[in-house]
C-alpha cells in the first residue's frame, strides 16, 4: 500500500494514519504469543496514542490476561554504569 506525504484533501491525515497503525501495531501478545486482533481469531487489543514523537500502543491480551504498553520511540536514552 502507498501511503501519500500529503495530507487527504477530504480526510486529512486520518488515511496515513490509519495505515500507519495497521503496519505497526502489535499482532501478537508479547507474554504468551496469542494473536491480540479479531481479524486474526485473537480476543485482544492495540489502541494507540501519541506521546511527543513516540507512538504507544496500549495492548491488552484476554487469553492469558497481560496488558501493558509497547512504545515504538524515535530516540532511546539509555546509561552505562559507571566503571
Ligand atoms: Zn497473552
Amino acid at each position: 500500500m502507498t501511503v501519500s506525504l500529503r495530507p487527504d484533501v477530504a480526510r486529512g491525515w486520518f488515511p496515513a494514519d490509519a495505515a500507519s497503525h495497521r503496519r505497526d501495531a502489535p499482532k501478537f501478545c508479547p507474554s504468551c504469543a496469542a494473536p491480540l486482533g479479531l481479524a486474526e481469531g485473537g480476543r485482544g487489543l492495540a489502541t494507540e496514542y501519541w506521546l511527543g514523537s513516540d507512538r504507544v500502543f496500549v495492548c491488552y491480551c484476554a487469553a492469558c490476561d497481560w496488558s501493558g504498553d509497547i512504545v515504538l520511540t524515535e530516540r532511546v536514552l539509555g546509561h552505562e554504569a559507571e566503571e
